[in-house]
């Protein structure tokens, strides 16, 4: 079993610079590898005649060479490489351009098996850069081939090629995780037929049957895992109850603003369920800027002044560091003690927190993932909220809500899902929605160009940082990469402070920096001593400083939709007309019409509609936009039905068998173990 999860660096012909790449698709492990689904096939088995072909069509052909190759040099720097042949049906060439050293490989008598694009030119036949091989090695031609993602430096052939090999030494070594009953109930393959034809598959349609089985075994995990969860942690369960407090509307009277009816609509159900016995747990979905935050502060005012403590976790130390400060300003002068808990705190400050915690003198307690570990005890925990939950597993936020006995619960997010999915997936939250801005929001001003217009929009900023402005400008990478043509942070950064903007302060932010530094630079935007932040997508959730007006994205078609509404949204929170500029950098039409979508709508759920549209639900779910567990072959929307079956017989499972114990069982326990014991992704390149 171990073998699975060898590094990949210790197979044959893998070396680090092709370990390196692999890890850029997301491949570490042999297991990785052998779960690498591609993502399309291209069918080479079905094979034609030289008389049957079509012009234009890829076809396979059973060929024998004639004659020797002839080379022609129309041009220079051009040349073609001809090689005769005949096929049952006729005579043909095979063509090759630039490819000279072809032409000893192939001798008169020979037969191949050759793929390539068929054309016709008076009555000459051609196969146009065919792949070919001998009859019976089946590797390339005469049969489905697999179509994988890829990445630069790595083409489908090399993969294929891994892949073939590590399925012939190790498939051997993955378990049948389903139970027999079930693989019979519903007729699948067993797992290792399936993987097999996931990948080299005999036929189309046995293809789709590998895929429904291994899909179904996903998603049963994935329900089995969520239920036992949720059984765990929240389920009909009886709660704080919270006593009704009038102090907490004298609280909301001396706010420095006026409450927008949806965040009172949302704070009374939260009250609600915080006065029942029941455990609250309730999913709050509000769109960028729609002001989640303060409601948090007051829901956790109200659990303080009832002698509670209450956490909140985000997931980014600039996030958490924010909202301490803002929680902290705010709370502190009622003399309720707040404190920040995140990784990079000093050991000796670290135990002191710990320590004061665990014996109730600390009231709030914010951090990120840092207020889940195993030694965070806290005295009396009645509220735990999660900001920006889908940056979050399933289980992090499980963990937090453990910490105490039945606290009641919140997460917060700014990323909508589709109600029947959310039904299916968080059947046990409550859903709260605040669906209005606060007043006063200008419209935040959109506009798409190409890169000529990076000096105009440096003009642009120019002129607001004279007026006291500042602006954001954020890439894709934060190093310089070898191949690709893409902005990197760090030498934008540099080009700005030393060259185009070097009467003014230029800063840098980015995820590998070490916190303390991340901090000072944060700080130094917030009081506005840095005028243009170079940054990654670190920025990308709750950063707020409101005189932050202009927000430039390099290489935006390398973003999400929304992922670029959410970097928008950092801007347009304070008084100021905000300008948000994404600099698409391609010239696909699909890119293009992303960025249309974005111009036209400032609604993040109908932006994240769309997105699922364009995008299909593959690459929309495959992201880490709802704190699931990554899927590799289901699909939440297109296996729906999938998902209902597996819904239905993980609750049969459960029923019969809660622990999952039965040595029927006992093998998806492990499975599920594995599927959500995952940390949650990097959150920066
Ligand atoms: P998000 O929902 O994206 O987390 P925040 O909670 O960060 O949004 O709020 C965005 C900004 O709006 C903050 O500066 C916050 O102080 C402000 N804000 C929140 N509610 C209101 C309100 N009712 N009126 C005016 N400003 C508000
Ligand atoms: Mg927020």
């Amino acid at each position: 079993m171990d073998s699975l999860n060898k590094n990949i660096q210790y197979l044959k012909g893998v070396g680090p610079k092709k370990a390196y790449r692999l890890r850029r698709l997301n491949i570490e492990t042999i297991k990785d590898l052998i779960y690498f689904i591609p993502r399309d096939y291209e069918d080479r088995s079905s094979f034609k005649t030289l008389r049957e072909g079509v012009k234009n069509e890829k076809i396979t052909l059973d060929i024998e060479i004639v004659g020797p190759g002839t080379i022609n040099k129309p041009r220079r720097n051009m040349s073609i490489l001809k090689i005769p042949f005949k096929d049952s049906s006729g005579f043909g060439n095979l063509v090759w351009f630039n490819q000279d050293y072809l032409k000893d490989k192939f001798y008169v008598g020979e037969r191949y098996i050759v793929n390539g694009k068929f054309n016709k030119i008076g009555i000459e036949y051609q196969i146009m850069n065919p792949v070919y091989e001998k009859p019976g090695d089946s590797k390339k031609v005469g049969r489905i081939i697999p179509i994988y993602p890829l990445t630069e430096g790595l083409n489908n052939n090399d993969i294929l090629k891994l892949i073939n090999n590590v399925l012939n030494e190790y498939l051997k070594y993955i378990p049948e995780t389903l139970p027999n009953s079930i693989i019979r109930k519903h007729n699948l393959m067993n797992v290792h037929e399936a993987i097999l034809n996931i990948h080299f598959p005999r036929s189309i349609d046995i293809m789709k049957k590998a895929k429904n089985r291994l899909a179904y075994e996903e998603l049963l995990t994935l329900q089995l895992g969520l239920s036992t969860m949720k059984n765990k942690t929240y389920i009909n369960k009886n709660g704080i109850q919270f006593p009704f407090k009038k102090d907490v509307y004298d609280f909301i009277d001396n706010l420095p603003f006026k409450l927008t009816n949806a965040q009172v609509k949302v704070l009374q159900e939260i009250f609600e369920d915080m006065e029942s016995k029941k455990q609250m747990s309730r999913l709050v979905q509000g769109d960028v800027g729609s002001g989640k935050t303060i409601v948090g502060i007051i829901s956790i005012y109200k659990a303080v002044i009832s002698g509670f403590q209450a956490a909140m976790m985000a997931p980014t130390e600039i996030l958490a560091t924010q909202h301490y400060e803002s929680i902290s300003k705010l709370l502190n002068e009622y003399d309720i003690r707040c404190e920040l808990l995140v990784g990079s705190l000093s050991k000796k400050r670290k135990e002191e927190i710990l320590k004061d915690l665990r014996e109730g003198r600390i009231d709030v307690l914010i951090g990120t993932h840092a207020i889940i570990q195993d030694n965070v005890e806290f005295h009396r925990l009645g509220l735990a909220i999660t900001d920006e939950q889908h940056r979050f597993g399933v289980k992090q936020r499980a963990t937090l809500s453990q910490k105490g006995l039945n606290p009641d619960i919140i997460v917060m997010t700014a990323t909508p899902i589709p109600r029947t999915l959310a039904l299916i997936l968080y059947g046990d939250l409550d859903i709260s929605i605040i669906d209005e801005l606060p007043p006063g929001r200008k419209e935040i001003e959109t506009f798409a160009v190409d890169n000529n217009f990076k000096e105009r929009i440096y003009k642009f900023i120019e002129k607001q940082i004279n007026e006291g402005r500042q602006a954001y400008i954020v890439c894709p990478l934060i190093e310089e990469s070898e191949t690709m043509d893409i902005n990197s942070a760090e030498e934008l950064y540099s080009y700005l402070r030393d060259e185009r903007f070097n009467n003014f302060s230029v800063g840098l932010l980015h995820g590998k920096m070490p916190q303390k530094e991340k901090d000072e630079i944060m700080e130094l935007f917030k009081n506005n001593t840095i005028n243009i932040l170079v940054s990654t997508t670190v920025i990308e959730v709750g950063v707020n400083v409101p005189n932050a007006n202009i927000m430039v994205i390099f290489n935006a078609e390398r973003f999400g939709l929304a992922q670029l509404h959410q970097l928008r949204g950092r801007v347009g929170r304070g008084e100021y007309q905000s300008y948000c500029i994404l600099i698409n950098e391609s010239m696909n039409p699909i890119s293009r019409e992303r960025m249309r979508i974005l111009q036209s709508s400032s609604d993040g759920f109908v932006i994240s509609e769309k997105d699922l549209e364009l995008r299909g639900p593959g690459e929309f779910f495959g992201t880490r936009q709802h704190g699931l567990p990554e899927l590799k072959v289901a699909n939440l929307f297109t296996d729906m039905n999938i998902l209902k079956i597996a819904q239905y017989d993980a609750q049969e499972i459960l029923k019969n068998d809660p622990s999952l114990s039965s040595d029927e069982n006992k093998m998806l326990g492990i499975k599920i173990e594995s599927m959500f014991n995952k940390n949650p992704q990097e959150l920066d390149y």
